[in-house]
């Protein structure tokens, strides 16, 4: 039978699937731990990212086959969603996987999601229009799944606590550097998300100037502003020297450039770096007094630079954090590019058994 004639049997079967669906009590605590024992599971992985949408058939922490498009977050969701849905069965097909046997839909996104994880509350300048979809209802319809959609922050740490740089270890942070700096807080194993879902996934809008620029949040100052892909170009501009130097004659002002510039010793470029890893030392030590992890996890795209911001991260938190315990470890993110489609298997598995997941 083709996949397309599984999905549309799985529309007509999709609120029985549903009431098979373990429900989460009412009272359920709301910063479940996974549960021991690891059911066998099969579920379909949406990263929403600005530029890609990559999509995988994960079970077991291997995944059996994967896509990627163009995002084109700036056109929004609704237009890429039969796409997905599309993809989704061609991916099964080829991985001959039955949609009706997998669990559920996880999306992964970079933007504010409900406690719940069951919609977006908030878009910061890609997919602007998730807020206003019903991401549930297109997973009942469409493909006869249920779906939850968590920040891709959060997504990625329980990728990396289960799979990766954070395993063994239950109290955890993570920041990712890239077009903006993402954030977000693991205590005793469990995930803060809090009464909004804001919980700790703020970091990039810690106020780290007063007196800065305005943020697309509404702050003023915050460490987006001061460091991250999305504000380099008026950061670099507004950098005394900037006019006159090598880093003015570059077409692309990113965190490769200013790195690579670095490196030949360009003096605006050394300035721009050291001022960056400064910003970006203070939102740790901030998350490390919030929060009180062992382990901090550093990831996104900036760190193809690792080599150099590792040691100089772990300098200023040794140097600025006040641990009298002992020292926080600043490690690498160690699943790359495919941190979400792990994550959401991790987020999944939390979502839909009570009892929550433990290491
Ligand atoms: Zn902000």
């Amino acid at each position: 039978m083709a996949q397309t004639d599984r999905v549309r049997q799985g529309r007509q079967a999709g609120r029985a699937r549903l009431r098979d669906v373990p429900q989460r009590p009412l009272h359920a605590d709301p910063h479940p731990r996974i549960a021991e024992g690891k059911a066998p599971t099969t579920i379909l992985a949406a990263d929403l990212g600005g530029t890609r949408i990559k999509l995988g058939i994960v079970r077991d922490a291997a995944v059996l086959a994967r896509e990627t498009f163009a995002a084109e977050s700036q056109d929004g969701l609704a237009r890429q969603l039969p796409k997905i849905a599309a993809a989704f069965a061609t991916l099964c097909d080829r991985a001959s996987v039955d949609m009706a046997e997998c669990t559920a839909v996880g999306f992964c996104y970079p933007g504010l999601t409900d406690p719940g994880c069951r919609r977006v509350v908030a878009a910061y300048g890609k997919y602007t229009d998730a807020p206003t979809l019903d991401l549930v209802a297109w997973g009942r319809e469409y493909l006869a799944l249920p779906v939850w959609v968590e920040n891709d922050a959060r997504v990625a740490l329980l990728g990396e606590w289960q799979f990766g740089a954070g395993r063994g270890c239950d109290d955890l942070v993570m920041v990712t550097l890239g077009t903006g700096i993402g954030a977000v807080a693991m205590i005793e194993g469990r995930l803060r998300r809090g009464r909004h879902g804001q919980a700790g996934v703020l970091g990039g809008h810690f106020t780290v100037r007063l007196g800065g620029r305005r943020c697309r949040c509404g702050n003023i100052g915050c460490a987006e502003t001061e460091a991250s892909n999305a504000y380099l170009p008026a950061i670099a501009r507004e950098w005394p020297g900037f006019a006159e130097s090598r880093l003015a004659a570059e077409p692309v002002i990113d965190y490769a450039t200013v790195f690579r510039l670095a490196g030949e010793g360009e003096a605006c470029a050394v300035a721009i770096r050291t001022h960056s890893v400064q910003v970006w030392g203070a939102v740790i030590v901030n998350l490390i007094h919030a929060f009180d992890p062992v382990r901090v996890i550093v990831g996104g795209g900036v760190m193809a630079s690792a080599d150099t911001i590792l040691p100089a991260l772990r300098d200023y938190v040794s140097r600025h954090a006040h641990t009298p315990w002992g020292t926080v470890e600043v490690v690498a993110s160690a699943l790359g590019d495919d941190f979400a489609l792990f994550g959401c298997e991790v987020l999944l598995r939390e979502r839909m058994q009570p009892t929550g997941v433990s290491r």
